[in-house]
């Protein structure tokens, strides 16, 4: 009898899961069903994501459909934390439809629960080669062992580190992050900036404020290390245009990554995204446009519009396709493939008899051949 009460509870139990399973996929489904239709009437709404948008009301305007003008871009997204519980998977189609070629993914920054994401940013790559290009954040700047772990992932076939927290004291979410710098000199980084010069990868860094010492030790790495390229995060979040235009001016090192939906729709972004136009004309090659997956403006949808805008706010083809996807494009691609790639791919060529060309491979090259015959 004792037994048979178990078995009627553990049923019980299964069919409980089951219900609640069931239930939670319905409102997934629903929730992208709204983000469709939001998609076909090309207006700009707040029906996306769990995030409260923070457009005003008054602010959701009709726009046209840039993605279609400006499609054959190529528009790469600079920074994209859509490795976090496997959101890329929702993400595809949408970017299929919206043009956006491909995405520097990456998960969770600056802690021990980035070390997962920055595998499935990778498993991303591996499925996806043409699209992903995996950043990681996995390590602790503090300890040693990081430089291995630069390393190692580099060697593997990663193009960049990031998003790493270089200092955040203002960012509610960031700034509570378990292996976030004080400062972009502080712990390991100065030795992991000489690596990733060795590999030609970047770093994208989070830095903020973007002001007093934090933007101090910034101006220090650059300097001291001339051949490592910094990508200043968000460099528009909290920032001006003259201080921008300052720091590109001073750091030839220097790259930045433009959060289009900031300026466009978040309201601290002070409503005027024109007003970067001038630096980003005067510094054509060192821009770059991303979503950050919509934070803070509602949804990441959201957050492509807003990068279509700021190519429209160019008013120039020309440079407008620098900054959608050259510029990047062209740091991914001086990325030389490295030996653990090319030892990879001799046994490839001992297992199949495939003959590769390895002269001068770059690494997105070698991380092509090796995602196809993964
Ligand atoms: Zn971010």
């Amino acid at each position: 009898m004792q037994k048979y009460r178990y078995w009627v509870a553990g049923i019980l139990i299964i069919l409980a899961g089951v219900f609640i399973i069931y239930f939670s996929k319905e409102n997934e489904i629903k929730t992208v069903t709204v983000n469709e239709n939001a998609a076909q009437t090309t207006e700009i709404t707040e029906a996306s994501t769990n995030e409260p948008s923070i457009i005003p009301d008054d602010d959701k305007v009709a726009i046209t459909d840039l993605s279609a003008k400006y499609k054959e871009l190529g528009l790469i997204d600079a920074h994209n934390h859509d490795a976090s519980a496997l959101k890329y998977l929702g993400m595809l189609r949408t970017w299929k439809d919206k043009g956006v070629q491909q995405v520097v993914m990456f998960g969770d920054v600056s802690e021990p629960s980035a070390i997962l994401t920055d595998k499935f940013a990778w498993k991303a790559y591996q499925k996806y080669p043409n699209i992903i290009i995996p950043y990681f954040s996995g390590f602790d700047l503090h300890d040693p062992e990081s430089l291995t772990v630069v390393r190692n992932n580099l060697e593997m076939g990663f193009f960049g580190l990031g998003e790493v927290v270089g200092a955040s004291t203002m960012s509610p979410v960031v700034s509570k992050v378990a292996w976030k710098a004080n400062d972009p000199m502080d712990g390991y980084l100065p030795q992991i900036y000489d690596i990733i010069a060795e590999y030609k990868a970047p770093i994208l860094l989070h830095i903020d404020p973007p002001n007093g010492v934090a933007v101090a030790k910034l101006e220090q790495a650059l300097e001291e290390h001339p051949k490592t390229i910094i990508i200043f995060g968000h460099i528009n979040a909290y920032n001006t245009p003259e201080e921008i235009d300052r720091l590109l001016s001073k750091h030839p090192n220097l790259y930045a990554d433009f959060f289009a939906g900031f300026s466009v729709y978040n309201v601290e972004g002070g409503n005027n995204p024109e007003q970067f136009i001038p630096v980003m004309k005067k510094f054509p090659d060192r821009f770059m446009l991303s979503t950050d997956s919509g934070y803070g403006i509602g949804s990441e949808k959201t957050a492509i519009d807003a990068m279509y805008q700021m190519l429209d706010l160019l008013d120039d083809p020309g440079l407008a396709r620098k900054i959608a996807h050259d510029n990047l494009d062209a740091v991914i691609k001086a990325q030389p493939a490295t030996d653990t790639q090319l030892e990879l791919i001799r046994k490839l060529k001992q297992e199949t008899g495939t003959i590769y060309h390895v002269e001068n491979l770059s690494k997105a090259e070698a991380g092509q051949i090796l995602a196809e015959t993964n």
